[in-house]
């Protein structure tokens, strides 16, 4: 279902469910699945341009990470067919890192910060 807006750049992500005692791809815990359905559409006032793009994504519910689902994979789970969602499935797209890593002392940095607080040196 596509709800189409006057004109503008609409992306929508929503919550399709979650997926159980998986293991995660990225860093091999029991964890839980977040899948989510995105698409983004173009649509211009006076130019009859209109795209579309519709993704699967599945977010690791213990480091974060972000995949990309196999949309027949997402398209079977969305219509309730509860399909085994496998490593395969799931392509990395974001190894979400909300922190860099200090280069000197290794201590997790928020990202705006020039200057390390634990140990003072450029980051
Ligand atoms: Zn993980
Ligand atoms: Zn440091």
């Amino acid at each position: 279902m596509f709800f189409i807006g006057i004109f503008g750049v609409n992306q929508t992500e929503k919550p399709i469910g979650t997926y159980n005692n998986t293991i995660c791809p990225n860093c091999g815990a029991l964890t839980r699945l977040e899948l989510y359905k995105r698409y983004t559409y173009f649509h211009l006032f006076f130019i009859p341009t209109f795209k579309w793009n519709l993704q699967y994504y599945a977010k690791s519910g213990c480091c974060d990470s972000i995949f990309e689902l196999d949309p027949t994979i997402g398209a079977q789970y969305e219509k309730g067919f509860n399909p085994d969602i496998r490593a395969e499935h799931l392509h990395p797209l974001v190894q979400f890192e909300p922190f860099k890593t200090c280069p000197h002392c290794h201590r997790k940095v928020e990202p705006e910060f020039n200057y390390c607080p634990y140990c003072g040196q450029k980051c």
